[in-house]
């Protein structure tokens, strides 16, 4: 985590900054939000928690990517990138409420690269192990059924021996109940209404964004993909748009290939200004920056050629 000097969560600094016509220079500082370890009282019940803002790269600042959203005090997440259980128990030790081992209950996928999915494993597990008795919630594409069965069996061995021997874990907490879902609204509770939207993410049959109502915000959530007008639609004025975004490198120029891939799997910086400027979030966020090293100030440079808008870029542990 990075510490700064502001304490509040950046949505609850972002009408002042804006009434202080001091826009530009706090945009302009990429650790502009979030959380310094004082944790204060929330002035609005809902918030979204960055515990993972990386991509396949393992870089030891950014986990893979992972989402919390909490809403009185109950935590949704939004998939699985490696190391997100470890982020989940920072943010909580930061005072981000709902996110204690046994309240990772619920949890849903935009798609099922390995980037986003490796932690799987560990939030079946780990909260389980350290005292889970409800089984998680899992709601994602088709495909995820068999990624959980197949998850558990290799993991038979590890779950006969603390269910059977003297650890006597409990027998229910690391069961999964499975929502492989469609486009549409895929979850309610007094906390939040989630819709999921289907986005392009190159040869990925199914790949979701989603969109978080909670009593007091919005939420919405790219996952990963090219330009897509459905990310545009759940948005539509949303307090907080949470996109993926790459950039290149103008000195190094990719290959064709890459070119091709990146055109079809992923957003632009340029590409992005433009759906920011047609969905107008009150706050676009960063994340799963692919940078092909070009670095952040520069990243957020190429998009505010191209959105006028508020716009940071997200690290691990930033709070929204
Ligand atoms: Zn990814
Ligand atoms: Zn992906």
């Amino acid at each position: 985590m990075r510490v700064c000097s502001i304490i509040a969560p950046m949505h609850r600094l972002l009408p002042f900054l804006l009434t202080a016509a001091l826009l530009p220079a706090a945009v302009g500082q990429q650790s502009a939000p979030a959380h310094d370890g004082a944790h204060q009282a929330a002035a609005s019940v809902s918030e979204l928690v960055v515990l993972g803002s990386g991509t396949p790269n393992a870089d030891p600042d950014r986990s893979g990517p992972a989402v919390a959203v909490i809403v009185n005090g109950q935590s949704y997440l939004v998939d699985c990138g490696p190391g997100m259980v470890r982020r989940a128990a920072a943010a909580g030790r930061q005072g981000v409420p709902g996110l204690k081992m046994k309240d990772l209950r619920t949890v849903f996928f935009t798609h099922l690269h390995s980037d986003h999915t490796l932690g799987y494993p560990d939030l079946i597990f780990t909260p389980w192990v350290l005292g889970r008795t409800e089984h998680l919630a899992a709601y994602g594409p088709h495909g995820l059924n068999e990624m959980t069965r197949d998850i558990l069996a290799a993991w038979k061995k590890d779950i006969d021996v603390r269910t059977k021997g003297l650890e006597h874990a409990n027998a229910s907490g690391y069961l999964v109940d499975v929502h492989e879902i469609q486009p549409g609204v895929v979850y309610k509770d007094e906390n939040v209404t989630v819709t999921a939207f289907a986005v392009k993410h190159g040869s990925w049959d199914e790949s979701f964004g989603y969109r978080f109502q909670t009593p007091d915000r919005s939420f919405v959530i790219s996952g990963d993909t090219s330009p897509a007008d459905s990310v545009v639609q759940a948005c539509n004025g949303c307090d907080v748009l949470l996109h993926e975004v790459y950039t290149q490198d103008p000195q190094h120029p990719m290959s064709a290939q890459w070119q091709a891939y990146f055109a079809a799997f992923h957003t632009s910086t340029t590409e992005l200004g433009a759906i920011a400027t047609r969905t107008k979030p009150k706050l676009l966020v960063l994340y799963h920056q692919l940078f092909h090293g070009v670095n952040e100030g520069e990243m957020l440079h190429q998009v505010r050629e191209h959105y006028s808008g508020a716009v940071v870029s997200a690290h691990d542990l930033d709070v929204y």
